[in-house]
């Protein structure tokens, strides 16, 4: 019997957009079940080249190399969601892209996320859209304050972002954005930020991975805990919210979904903060506290193998090593139930993503309730 086209070939190649951390963890679980990876990536210091043999640095707008890499791989993935979606849709015309690039359009773009997870009717933060002085103060009125103004694109890590408090001068805030679109939402006043990781198969499956529960610091992603201490009611609500989005999108893969956790009298509402659609830092703790990582389930998704039941085995927490803190990489190494992951970056520059460590905590529990 022949394979169908979409299913790969132990031995096959998948390509991958962006060199990041990401694309380096991908590829590792890519090589535990006899799959390759080719990396593609615009930055000289890309951190996932190290463990691949085959590499292209060029450009996202290198039509030239975007086709040659087409032509080397057997099917073509992301990383990083930010790779311009023309450069998506000029491979998906040599070469199977998944998720599909329809998919980076809607989450690059905060307002039409937004738009498209209200449509689902899963509720976020009250937004207004805010392309003018005139709609700050119109979009005030409607969200109210304490807002959050949000650059519509290119935002992460708390970067293009401004709060603006009962006193704050938000025309100055959106002067401060170079006056580039934004949104305006409304504060949330949530009791945690969790995330849940789903993996979509080719055939429709939905596999959920346990919610995790996420603290920041200084906007960026410091720990992750799971299980998260939520009611077994915020579990469901949490699975059904991934899935409905998993679904509307037809997707290929792993895909986060941040999500606030509000208090509501005695129950508590789930309202959606942001979609990842990719492999996630919420999701590391997977490579050692479960049977199947994200990372290897995120490579059957697209090689059209069946995915995993990820059993998690352990109570763990992720540290993620910022900047400096990469040098403590050595008193990590000896504290027993920790798994160390250093990145191989080369300059611990500060807020910059160097390693993780997952720790270990005990035999699994169930999610607790809040
Ligand atoms: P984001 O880049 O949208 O993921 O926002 C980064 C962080 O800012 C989130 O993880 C929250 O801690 C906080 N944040 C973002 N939006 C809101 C909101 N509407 N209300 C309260 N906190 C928020």
């Amino acid at each position: 019997m022949t394979r169908p086209a979409h299913i790969l070939a132990p031995g096959a190649t998948i390509g991958i957009l962006g060199g990041g951390q990401l694309g380096r963890m991908l590829a590792l679980a890519a090589a535990r079940i006899g799959l390759r990876c080719h990396i593609y990536s615009p930055d000289t210091d890309s951190c996932a080249f190290d463990v691949v043999q085959k590499a292209t640095q060029a450009g996202y707008e290198d039509e030239e190399h975007l086709a040659r890499f087409a032509q080397a791989v057997d099917v073509i993935t992301y990383e990083f969601e930010n790779v311009p979606h023309h450069t998506a849709e000029f491979l998906a015309t040599r070469c199977a892209v998944v998720p599909d690039p329809t998919v980076l359009a809607t989450t690059q773009d905060r307002l039409a996320e937004k738009t498209f997870v209200n449509r689902l009717g899963i509720p976020t933060a009250p937004f207004a859209a805010v392309g003018s002085e005139a709609e700050i103060v119109s979009g005030l009125d409607a969200v109210g304050r304490p807002a959050i103004l949000k650059t519509q694109r290119l935002g992460y890590d708390g970067k293009g972002q401004r709060t603006i408090g009962p006193e704050s001068d938000a025309l100055a805030a959106w002067a401060d954005l170079g006056h580039t679109p934004c949104i305006l939402e409304g504060f949330v006043p949530f009791e945690r930020e969790v995330s849940i990781l789903a993996a979509r198969s080719r055939n429709g499956q939905v596999v959920c991975f346990d919610v995790t529960e996420n603290e920041h610091r200084n906007h960026i992603l410091k720990t992750s805990r799971a299980p998260a201490a939520v009611s077994d009611a915020v579990t469901a609500e949490a699975r059904r919210i991934a899935g409905t989005i998993a679904e509307a999108f037809g997707y290929v893969g792993v895909l986060a979904v941040e999500l606030f956790i509000v208090r509501d009298g005695t129950s508590h509402s789930v309202l959606v903060n942001e979609i990842a659609p990719r492999v996630h830092n919420s999701g590391h703790w997977t490579i050692d506290g479960c049977t199947v990582s994200q990372f290897e389930q995120h490579v059957r998704a697209v090689a059209g193998w069946p995915l995993g039941e990820p059993v998690r085995h352990s109570d763990v927490e992720m540290i993620n090593l910022i900047g400096a803190e990469i040098e403590e990489t050595a008193r990590w190494l000896a504290v027993p139930g920790a798994c160390v992951h250093h990145y191989g970056k080369a300059e611990a520059r500060p807020g910059r993503k160097m390693g993780h460590v997952t720790r270990l905590l005990g035999p699994a529990s169930t999610d607790k309730a809040g």
